[in-house]
């Protein structure tokens, strides 16, 4: 057993993947501190960390999750040794990873520097060109006027797409499918960019036909020793967002699964990544593989690594904080060598996005919440529970089913059969669309692009 430097943790985070963090903590046997805003008063979160504080009193809902100093100073204040940042709000923030340090806090995660170079598209892209992965035919850096991205247009040929520089989340970006509609669509991206991210900041790229989106797990020790987890499916995506993940991808071959998880390897190894993290490509139906980006935190889907892979990889996040190297612990932070994937697994995100009215976040109480369940089932809610009011702060994820079985063919039929089993009365939910979308043949055949939902129109009836 190893002995664990981290005697307490808090979790900057909330819903279920605060929740997560907490199992995790539990099982290793570090105590817990949950921080939530004056209007998660009743979230769920609290209840599973052993010490709860409210954060962030006079700030908005979603600035409480963001007060720097509110946090420390709770860490300070009840002697915790740890901070894990969950996904979202604070978890790619290198001020934050740096007030942390100086804190003398540890923060479960990369180093501030990867924080920077990832959370900045065009630093990203230079570090893969370096690192010799492909990257998609593009300016790179922010472009400097119209005139730059319409010779693009005019070097690369239709479509393109512009990104905002700070973008995420599938947001700030926009396709041009010919230079007639590039000056509105310019002065959008730009104004979008701005109003989003606080930048107006853009750059152009090729934009790829039906790619498939393919996304490397990672996680590097201390010492800059680095593994693969293999991939998942992230190509079911309505308006660029995941919607259902597969682990691992179908219809790949071994032959350019191998280059691509070498790739996200050689990449992190450039950098001397630390701790977990994921690598994104777009992958066209050649095969060739393109670069697009590193989210250096926990993903919402890693749970589907896990399932495949036997990986607990938010206590791995731990113990390599603590210190610890891979082989340490021979189970949560393996070598290469015994990283294997057995099985299928498929998560769906449930949320209270309603699809008869183009997907709008619905809020309320939950009147009667009944989840599914049984062999090959894993569920990580937020506060789904009947009683429990769904706010309108904050993000409209409510439970995360992810199914697993030794086939794709089992996976798809418990994931079918746990949609069908739930009831979430009182308000809306994408289940129906969720049924639609793992039952359709395309899905089962494992011929999706991230274009499948949105030139797909028989998901939404
Ligand atoms: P974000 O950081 O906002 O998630 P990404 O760069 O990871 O943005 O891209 C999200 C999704 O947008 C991809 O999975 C893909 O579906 C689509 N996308 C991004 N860039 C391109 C491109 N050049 N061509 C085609 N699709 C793209």
């Amino acid at each position: 057993m190893l002995k664990h430097s981290i005697k307490k943790l808090l979790v900057a985070n909330r819903g279920e993947i605060a929740i997560r963090i907490c199992r995790a903590c539990n099982e290793l046997g570090i105590r817990t501190v949950a921080i939530f805003s004056k209007e998660d008063i009743n979230s769920y979160h609290r209840y599973k960390a052993d010490e709860s504080y409210l954060v962030g009193r006079d700030k908005k809902p979603i600035e409480a999750y963001l007060d720097i100093e509110g946090i420390i100073e709770i860490a300070k204040e009840h002697q915790v040794d740890a901070i894990h940042p969950g996904y979202g709000f604070l978890s790619e923030n290198a001020e934050f990873a740096r007030r942390c340090a100086e804190e003398g806090l540890t923060f479960v995660g990369p180093r501030a520097e990867h924080l920077e170079t990832f959370g900045d598209k065009s630093a990203a892209r230079a570090a893969a060109v370096a690192a010799g992965i492909p990257v998609i035919p593009g300016s790179g850096d922010a472009v400097s006027s119209i005139d730059e991205v319409r010779e693009f247009g005019r070097t690369h040929g239709y479509p393109i797409i512009i990104k905002a520089v700070l973008g995420g989340g599938g947001r700030g970006m926009r396709i041009v499918r010919s230079e007639k509609s590039l000056d509105e669509a310019f002065a959008r991206a730009r104004s979008e960019a701005k109003q989003t991210f606080g930048q107006e900041d853009v750059y152009v790229e090729k934009y790829l036909d039906h790619p498939r989106h393919i996304e490397v797990q990672i996680i590097a020790d201390q010492s800059g020793e680095t593994v693969h987890l293999y991939e998942r499916d992230c190509s079911v995506q309505r308006r660029h967002q995941k919607v259902v993940e597969v682990a691992p991808s179908r219809r790949l071959g071994e032959k350019l699964r191998h280059e691509i998880c070498d790739a996200a390897v050689k990449l992190m190894e450039s950098v001397h990544y630390l701790n977990a993290g994921t690598v994104e490509f777009l992958v066209v139906p050649s095969g060739q593989f393109y670069f697009i980006e590193v989210n250096p935190r926990v993903q919402v889907e890693h749970t589907i690594t896990e399932l495949v892979t036997g990986v607990d990889i938010v206590q791995s996040q731990i113990l390599i904080a603590e210190g610890y190297g891979l082989h340490e612990d021979p189970v949560l932070i393996p070598e290469q060598k015994a990283i294997h994937t057995n099985g299928y697994a498929i998560q769906c995100r449930v949320t209270t996005e309603d699809p008869s009215n183009n997907f709008m976040p619905d809020t309320g109480k939950i009147v009667a919440y009944r989840s599914g369940g049984g062999f090959g089932v894993r569920l990580d809610a937020g506060s789904a529970y009947t009683g429990s009011v769904i706010t309108p702060y904050y993000d409209s994820l409510l439970v995360k089913l992810s199914t697993y079985a030794q086939t794709f063919k089992g996976a798809s039929a418990k994931m079918l059969r746990n949609l069908k089993e739930f009831r979430i009365r009182g308000i809306k939910t994408n289940i129906p669309f969720l049924v639609n979308v793992v039952q359709h043949p395309e899905f089962l055949e494992g011929n999706v692009s991230t274009t499948f939902i949105d030139t797909t129109p028989e998901l939404f009836s």
